[in-house]
Formats: structure tokens, sequence, C-alpha cells
């Protein structure tokens, strides 16, 4: 049997592979599946009593404690609502920092000692729940004597029911800590972080005159890239199959240079897959909205509309397992991974963020008075401010070994965190930073509480793509973290940076108030205080170009361009202060995560590492000596023959990448065997150094060998099989 025989079998398998019809009733209007499966306002209407109902919608819109009584409630008619719906099981669902989602399920049956049992569901099990989680990563805040998690309800994120052909669980969202409190999730931090930033965002609109305000938080709107491949290729292929990414494949002779695909039709099979999951997330009340074709072949992206921070964060992990397993229904495979395939655009996940309420919309969105306008100005400056201070701990956010291979490779924003504001609103940012001048030389000044500003392009059409935080006419949009993050890493840091920016400002202007000084004039000279100390991370220029990273070296901004780089940015004594300071993080959480940190990191590269050793030795060497074989017989069987000058450069042109990649996977085997490194640091950086350029060696030879290896002794699938096959 030749040496492709599995490959030609994938292929032969997606010829005769039939997709499932979607389910879909052209009848059906999407209104009236939404929300379906949620325990949201309108059910807990319904079945609550008004007095129960009332508290608990406190508790979600203004952040009040929840009365014991009330959960008994609520767990009750919560119970009732799911077992309508099917529900056997409830599940505490939470996000540990794995950065996946985790859920641990219970039976609502209880016995009641005569044999039979009864569905019990009480308010405590509804507010606490303890999941024997002690795996999960908490980087050395539990002890083992003292390795009880506790998962606890999000009264703020509505619970719902996920259906399955085999039974339908109701999913309660939850926080998880430690016995000590302390955090072992990602919501968790992004609760504690909205407070802070809701709270200093209160206090600076009620000095622009606002009263009785509803609660301030953060808005999200991510954008979610993935690809998606045939199922029968992808298992063909064991690097993607144990590491999200293709660790060998030459570069297809046909790639994205087309843009072809690019906005193009959606083949009519992923349309399918998309109709379907589109069903699915809107009966979890998942506002899907926006579909497309991105850039690379086979890659898609979908935008669910922004809701809160929190909820979108959810949202968000839900999104994800959703397409994981609807992928698997259409017989294809949905790849998260920032860079699947070398050499082809990676995915991202920009994530849109605004602060506002319902009442206020979004505090990003220029006024039509000048009033208005400097609450505008001043938020805007927060945004400036923070980005300058923190663009470390923005980077960290996005830190991870799969996101390092897209950041800077000028497909992604540069790892330089800097913000383009467009040329309108830097120009206001410019003449406001010459201050109240006398002298009327150029484009003089703005005056706040005077002029107005000139009308601000809502979504301007020349948007710098190259910039990891834009400002896009009414929120501002982080390009940096990758498409297999979770969404709350860099919420956490956003809401914490602007909660710091924004006690600054609202201290220096309940200051100048004390002062008796004029509010206009005090706004105005602190908008040119921020603009002139913290300008610097104003950049409208192209990211991508070599000029930037001088220019930005200059600037005195961080080039923070690996995880290993990036991550001690939580541990500098600035970061932890900062933190403690809005309560979101103590010392040790902090230290928590940048250990888990390091721990993925060496994590991820030693899977690849090892995976990159054994299908290079077992799968791409053996078809490479098989050919390398092939050629010696035929060269042999000419020379018997009686050919006198024969010519041994065929031999000779496989034989060389051969030996290389023998060496190179002899180097990587040392690499592997080499475990002279203890701590964490060290562990990581013998990741990052030694092994990922081993690894990269023997691809080198590998992808050289597929280029001269006959096609029918080619084992894996190829990058035109897996990327154009659909
Ligand atoms: P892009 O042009 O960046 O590809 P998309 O339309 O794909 O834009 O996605 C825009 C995202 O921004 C959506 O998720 C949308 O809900 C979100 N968004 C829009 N307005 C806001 C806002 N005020 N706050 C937060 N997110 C927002
Ligand atoms: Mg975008």
């Amino acid at each position: 049997m030749s040496g492709n025989a599995a490959r030609l079998q994938a292929i032969k398998d997606v010829e005769a592979y039939v997709p499932p019809t979607v389910s879909f009733s052209p009848t059906e209007t999407p209104g009236a599946i939404f929300g379906e499966n949620v325990f949201n306002k309108v059910v807990m209407r319904q079945r609550l009593p008004k007095s129960v109902y009332k508290s608990v919608v406190a508790t979600i819109e203004h952040g009040a404690k929840l009365d014991p009584e009330v959960a008994d409630a609520v767990a009750s008619a919560m119970k009732d609502w799911a077992l309508e719906k099917g529900a056997t099981h409830y599940a505490h669902v939470f996000y540990p920092l794995t950065g996946l989602t985790a859920e641990k399920h219970d039976s609502f049956l209880e016995p009641v000692g005569d044999g039979t049992a009864l569905a019990e569901f009480a308010g405590k099990t509804l507010v606490q729940g303890e999941p024997d989680a002690s795996s999960f990563p908490n980087g050395g805040l539990r002890n083992t004597f003292e390795a009880r998690g506790y998962t606890g309800w999000d009264v703020t994120s509505p619970a719902y029911v996920l259906e399955n052909p085999n039974g339908n669980t109701l999913c309660i969202p939850t926080v998880f800590v430690s016995m000590t409190g302390e955090a072992l999730d990602h919501k968790t931090p992004l609760l504690r972080s909205q407070q802070a930033m809701g709270e200093h965002a209160e206090r600076v609109l009620t000095l622009f005159g606002h009263t009785n305000l509803n609660h301030i938080v953060s808005f999200c709107g991510p954008e979610q890239e993935y690809f998606l491949i045939d199922r029968h290729l992808f298992l063909a292929r064991p690097d993607l199959l144990n590491s999200g990414r293709t660790l060998f494949g030459a570069k297809p002779p046909k790639g994205q240079e087309f843009d072809d695909h690019y906005f193009g039709a959606i083949p009519e099979r992923v349309l399918g897959f998309m109709m379907d999951t589109e069903r699915e997330l809107f009966k979890l009340g998942i506002p899907a909205k926006t579909r497309h074709n991105e850039v690379a072949p086979g890659q898609f992206e979908i935008a669910p509309m922004f809701e809160r921070g929190n909820i979108a964060a959810d949202h968000q992990q839900l999104l994800m397992t959703t397409f994981k397993s609807i992928a698997k229904k259409h017989g294809m495979e949905c790849l998260f991974h920032e860079k699947p395939f070398a050499g082809v655009n990676g995915s991202g996940k920009h994530v849109n963020f605004s602060l506002g309420n319902d009442e206020l919309g979004s505090l990003f969105v220029p006024g039509d008075n000048p009033h208005d306008n400097a609450q505008f100005l001043v938020f805007c400056a927060a945004v400036i401010r923070a980005v300058h201070l923190y663009g470390g701990l923005l980077r960290a956010s996005v830190a991870s070994a799969s996101n390092d291979h897209r950041l800077g490779a000028n497909e992604a924003p540069p790892a330089i965190i800097s913000i383009f504001l467009g040329d309108q609103l830097a120009d206001i940012f410019e003449q406001i930073a010459k201050g109240p001048v006398t002298s009327s030389k150029g484009r003089g000044t703005m005056t706040i509480g005077v002029d107005t500003l000139p009308i601000l392009p809502t979504d301007p059409g020349d948007r710098n793509r190259t910039s990891p935080f834009a400002f896009t006419g009414n929120r501002f949009e982080f390009r940096a973290p990758g498409s297999l993050q979770t969404v709350a890493a860099p919420m956490v840091t956003i809401n914490t940076i602007m909660a710091d920016s924004l006690d600054y400002i609202a201290t220096k202007l309940e200051a100048a108030a004390a002062a008796g000084t004029d509010f206009d004039a005090a706004v105005q000279a602190l908008l040119t205080e921020i603009i002139n100390e913290h300008g610097d991370v104003v950049f409208n220029g192209d990211g991508y170009g070599d000029a930037w990273p001088i220019e930005a070296e200059k600037r005195g901004l961080a080039n923070l361009k690996t995880t290993l780089d990036a991550l001690p940015e939580l541990i500098t004594d600035p970061a932890i202060a900062l933190f403690e300071k809005y309560k979101v993080f103590n010392a040790r959480e902090m230290h928590s995560r940048y250990e888990i940190g390091l721990e993925q990191y060496v994590n991820v590269i030693g899977v690849e590492a090892r995976l990159t050793l054994e299908v290079g030795a077992t799968v791409v060497l053996p078809a490479a000596v098989r050919h390398q074989t092939e050629v010696a017989l035929n060269l042999g069987a000419l020379r018997s023959a009686g050919v006198t000058d024969v010519d041994l450069a065929p031999l000779d042109a496989v034989s060389a990448p051969i030996a290389a990649l023998r060496s190179a996977l002899a180097t990587l085997s040392d690499a592997l065997a080499d475990e002279s490194a203890h701590e964490a640091q060290a562990e990581a950086e013998h990741a990052r150094d030694a092994l990922l350029p081993a690894m990269l060696a023997v691809r080198a030879a590998a992808d050289q060998l597929e280029a001269l290896v006959a096609d029918d002794l080619w084992p894996l699938p190829t990058y035109q099989e897996m990327l154009f096959i659909l």
C-alpha cells in the first residue's frame, strides 16, 4: 500500500460526504426563537412574585445585595422553568484560567428516603456550588489541603438551558473562587473591575451634572475570526488534532493573493453551518449579527452585537463551544487557533469596547453641544492616559504562545500598544495640547465649553487597521486579542486602567471645584495636561511600517514581542499597586496569573515540540526515505541496464533535506531531553529559545521535502487540500 493511503482516503471521504440539511423553516422568524432557552427578565417577570422580581432586577442593575429568600424563590422558579424545557440536570458553568469553559453537572433528582426521588433545587444550591475542581490551574493559590474551589452565581448573567440530544441541562453562569475568596477564574476579576470602573465613571459624570445615574458598565462587542476545514482532512493531520495548528506544510501555489475569498460568496456548506449555529445562538439569546468570509481561504468571521462586558464574555465562550460542536455535525472542524496555517493570515478577536448605560448610550459618542463634547473629550482623554500608562498590561492581557505567532507579523497589530484617533479627533487633541494660548498662529486652540467639535465620522471608511487600539466613531477597538482567547482578560485590564484614569480625572476636577475654579477652565487645563503627558501614545501612521518600531522606541513605547517579554508586566510594583487599589486582584492573585501564563506557555510549546518530533520521525521521514529509496533503485536500474552517465542529481536533491531533517530532529530531541531548567521562567525561556527554533528547523526540512517527494507517497493532507476543499 502506498504511503499516502490515509490522505487519499480522507479526500475520497470528503467527496462522498453529504452535509446534513439545516432544520430551518422559512416561515420561522428569528425573533420567535430569540432567547427561547434563556431565563431572562421577561421569564422572571412572568414567573416570580413581584417583590422577588424587583429585588433580582435591583441586584442585576444596581449591584444590590441578594437576599437569601429571594434566591430560594428564584431557584424554585428556575427549576420549574428548566424542567418544562426538558432539563434533567443543572450545571454551574465557570471559566477557569485554562481559557476554556468548565461545568459540573448535577441531577435535579434527590432521593427522599422511601425509594423515590423528587426534583429539588434550593436557593443555596443556585447561589453556591462546590465542584471538586482541584486540577484547574491556580498558580499556587490553593494548596492541596485547601484544594476546594467554590462557584458562586453571577446574578447579572442569565441562566439558560443547553440542548443536547441526550438530555438538556440548566446552565448557571458562575464565578470560581478559592476557599479564601481568591479568584481562580476570569469572571471574578471581570465583575470586580466592572464595579471599579463604574464607580469612577459615575464620579466624573456627576461632575458633569448628571443626577440619578444608572450604573455605568462597559460594553463589549467581540469579532471572532475562525477557520473551517473538512473534518476528514483534519483527522489525517495529527498536528492540527493535537495542537490546533499545522506544524508542517509547504505554502500552497495558490494562497490568498487573489483576495478572491474576502467578503466573497459564502460556500453553501459553510452557509448551512452558519445558519445552524445562528439558530442555536439565537435560542441562547446571543445576538449573532454579521457574518462574512475573511481574508484567508477557509477563514470566516462572526460579530455578535455588543453587550455588557461580563455577558459578552459568557456569550463569547458559549459561541465558541457551539461553533465547535455544530461544525462537527456538518463534517467540519472549526479552528480557533491564532495561526493554524503558517504563511496564511491568522485569526484575531477584536474587542470593541465602550462605557455607558441604557440611558446615556456610549460615552464615546461626541455630543452636539460644547458641554457634551467636553464630556466626550474627557472620556477619550481617560483612554489615552490609560493606554499610555498601562500599554504593557494590555499587551500582557493578550499574551499567549499561540497569539505570539500573529502579533507583529503584519497581519495583526504590532506588539507596540498605541492609539489611533483618526485625523479629526487627533487634530482636536493637538489643538487642546496647545492650551489656552494668546497667539493665534496655526489652527489655534480649542476652547472647552465654547467650541463645538466638527462632525466626526461614526464609521470612518479609511480606518487604520494596523493600530492595536483604534477609535472607531462610538467605541474603541482593541485588535490585539487572539481568536482563541477569552475576552475577559483584556476587558479586566481595560476596566481597571479606565478606573484609574477616571479616578484621576474625578479627583482633579473635584479638587478644582472645591477651590472654586471654573469647571470649563478646569476641564481645559486637565485635558491639556493629559494630552501633553500621554499624547505620545497616539499614532495615526502605518503600524506595519519599518519606521514605527524605531519611532515608538524614541517615544518610550514598549515593544513586548513575545509572551515572555509581556508576562512580567503583571508583577511589576505599579501593576500590583494598580490592581490592589481597585480591588480587582491582590498581589497573590497577580502572581498566580503570571505563573499560570508561564505554565501554559511551556505546556503549549512542549506539546508542539513533542508532536513535531513524532510526526517528523514517524510520518515525514519514512515518506522521504521511501522516495529516496525509489529514486536510488531507479538510478541503479538504469546503471544495470548499461547507461553509463547516470545523473545522480535527483538523489542528491532529496538526500540533502533528508540529512537536514535527521539532524534537526536530533537537535529537537536533545532540546526536549534537556531538563536543566526548573523555574517556570527558565523553562519558558528554554521553550522560546531552544524548542521553537528547533521545531522551525524540522519544519523547514520537511516542507522542502514536501515539494520533492512523489505525491503518491506524501502522507499528510496538504495546505492546498485543507484550505480549498470545503
Ligand atoms: P469591523 O468593521 O471592525 O469589522 P464589525 O461590524 O465586524 O466591524 O464589528 C463591530 C463590532 O463592534 C460588533 O460586535 C458591534 O456590536 C460592536 N460595537 C458597535 N458599537 C459598539 C459600542 N458602542 N460598544 C462596544 N461595541 C460596539
Ligand atoms: Mg474590527
